[in-house]
């Protein structure tokens, strides 16, 4: 009774097709795969005392650069902002098109589909692989070990590529050839080709199956105008066999199981949408093949919605305009625009004052009050900047600062600073605490902020 639910699962050995989807494919994979290991060498050009690699996660400097947007851990709204957008795209284009995401653009598909096509070039097509796994020769060894290598080179690819986007990945690459990686750098390579050679050498469908939480609600945003890889039953059955000419009797289908042997997760698509499908298109190509050579027409599997399934007129085909799509559109474009909008007012430069905690006040000899605070200044610009402070308000208030606060170009100032209130100001005017107000002005710009000052 148990081994049916915990009988190890089948090895899977996808078989090669070929067609316009799998040809979509490749090409989406070539163009994924070159910006994913491209794209950190691009060079952008913000000024001399700023990093000049367009995609950048500085983690000692706490910055995050992205062409022109510069992001600060202070911003780090942006970075819940960017996954509000891709989360509502992601449900956007599911509702409109299925799993396409999971097909043709997960990390997972991409890198499985190279693996698979490695393991194809030095083991053969599905029966020369299933017939290799059952000899024990040494035909076998050095099939195996060419394709574990090339595994291995690509996972250490991955993780040099990832790498990349934490460093300068021009001197990095020099430091490689000089042999001059830190463990630290060298360390990440190897956990990134480690998890790359796992999951996309070995677990491979599973991933999609059993780990992927994004199969399991998906269906939710499935409806009825959704476009889903469909076996046309109604034209198929009942299935018969072909023999040079269909029998009369039987559907379209013939039963060659050939949309099931290249289906990377194993499924049999003839038995309706499962929770495996990742709508990769694969088994169109297959059965459209198969309709090819016995002369009949093509799409009995197909990108398909359930109502032209079921109702098959042709305004039933495929919606855009429907009333989900315009809600993930209506939130995309909001989240889009709000983000932009602060982006482009970004301030050129941020500050805080935080009153000190301890000791809260000091009463100095002639009675008056000192309050000690830590100005911070982040200077956002890329070149060394002069604030100037003063205090407006209460005009009795004596500063005690320097008079110019310099801050070096995309750096955090910490100044300390005191403000003392007289003693004849403090019995008028205040109840153990009041506020001040600094004005701080860097030669562009003015600033006004407040800071509680507390006298008892
Ligand atoms: S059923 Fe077809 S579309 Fe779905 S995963 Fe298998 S081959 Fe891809
Ligand atoms: S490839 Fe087409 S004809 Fe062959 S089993 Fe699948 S659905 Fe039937």
């Amino acid at each position: 009774m148990l081994e049916k639910y915990f009988a190890a699962k089948e090895r899977l050995y996808p078989q090669s097709v070929k067609g316009k989807f799998r040809s979509m494919k490749w090409m989406l994979n070539a163009v994924f795969l070159s910006i994913y290991l491209f794209s950190p060498f691009i060079r952008f050009d913000r000024g001399i005392n700023a990093p000049d690699q367009a995609i950048l996660i500085d983690l000692p400097g706490s910055k995050a650069y992205f062409f022109m947007i510069e992001i600060w851990p202070q911003e780090v709204y942006y970075l819940a902002g960017i996954l509000v957008i891709a989360a509502v795209m992601l449900f956007f284009v599911t509702s409109l098109f299925g799993r396409i995401w999971c097909g043709y653009a997960c990390f997972q598909t991409v890198w499985t589909d190279i693996f698979i096509a490695l393991e194809r070039l030095f083991q053969g097509d599905r029966n020369q692989r299933i017939i290799l796994d059952r000899k024990t020769n040494f035909e076998k060894f050095w099939r195996k070990a060419l394709t574990h290598l090339s595994w291995i080179m690509i996972s250490l690819l991955t993780g040099y590529g990832f790498v990349c986007y934490f460093n300068d990945a021009i001197l990095l690459t020099k430091n490689l050839f000089h042999d001059q990686i830190s463990f630290n750098v060298l360390g990440w390579i190897l956990g990134i080709a480690g998890m790359t050679y796992i999951m996309a050498g070995f677990a491979r469908e599973h991933v999609c199956t059993f780990m992927c939480p994004y199969s399991r609600f998906q269906s939710a945003m499935f409806d009825d105008n959704t476009l889903i890889i469909s076996y046309d039953a109604k034209r198929g059955e009942p299935r018969g066999k072909w023999d040079g000419d269909i029998i009369k009797t039987s559907g379209h289908c013939i039963d060659c199981k050939q949309c099931v042997v290249v289906c990377p997760t194993g499924i049999d698509i003839r038995n309706g949408l499962q929770m495996e499908c990742i709508a990769c298109g694969l088994c169109v190509d297959a059965c459209d093949n198969v309709m090819e050579k016995i002369g009949l027409p093509k799409g009995l599997v197909r990108y398909d919605t359930m109502a032209h399934l079921l109702d098959p007129k042709p305004e039933k085909k495929f919606k855009i305009l429907k009333t989900r799509t315009f809600y993930y559109a209506t939130i995309m474009t909001t989240v889009c625009f709000v983000m932009l909008r602060s982006l482009i007012l970004k301030p050129t430069s941020e500050i805080s004052i935080i009153p000190d905690r301890n000791p809260m006040f000091v009463v100095m000899s002639d009675g008056g009050i000192r309050n000690g605070y830590t100005i911070k200044i982040a200077n956002k610009t890329h070149e060394q900047k002069t604030f100037f402070l003063t205090i407006s308000s209460p005009r009795e208030a004596i500063l005690k600062s320097p008079s110019a606060l310099e801050v070096n170009a995309a750096e955090i100032g910490d100044f300390k600073i005191f403000v003392i209130l007289p003693p004849e100001f403090i019995g008028k005017n205040m109840e153990g605490r009041g506020l001040v107000e600094f004005e701080i002005d860097d030669q562009k710009e003015r600033k006004k902020i407040e800071a509680v000052f507390i006298s008892k």
